[in-house]
């Protein structure tokens, strides 16, 4: 998985396109990550006896991790991921500038 918790990533496609947004989780399963502030619907929601109030909430929905490209925190550029490869890891690095995230 190139994109982690925490990570600054830009969408690349859909209705956030050019969006910037802090990956607040990343959902292996689904190839998918949810982004802060990214992907935001809203949700009519009846409200029920008891604690829940009736109303519209933003939900976050998960986004592909295709979709997503990292924000470099070296170059701030939207950048393609590649590994450099030490003895015993295996480390992040931006395309562009050569640097490593990790
Ligand atoms: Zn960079």
């Amino acid at each position: 998985m190139k994109i982690k918790s925490g990570d600054e990533v830009m969408v690349l496609v859909g209705k956030d396109k050019g969006t910037k947004g802090k990956v607040d989780r990343v959902l292996p399963k689904l190839n998918s990550a949810i982004v802060v502030g990214v992907n935001i619907y809203k949700k009519h929601q009846k409200a029920q006896k008891g604690t829940i109030q009736g109303g519209v909430i933003d939900i976050t929905k998960p986004i592909a991790i295709s979709n997503l490209s990292i924000v470099c925190p070296k170059c701030k550029l939207p950048s393609k991921i590649g590994y450099k490869l030490g003895k015993d890891s295996k480390k992040r690095m931006c395309k562009k500038c050569k640097q490593v995230i990790d």
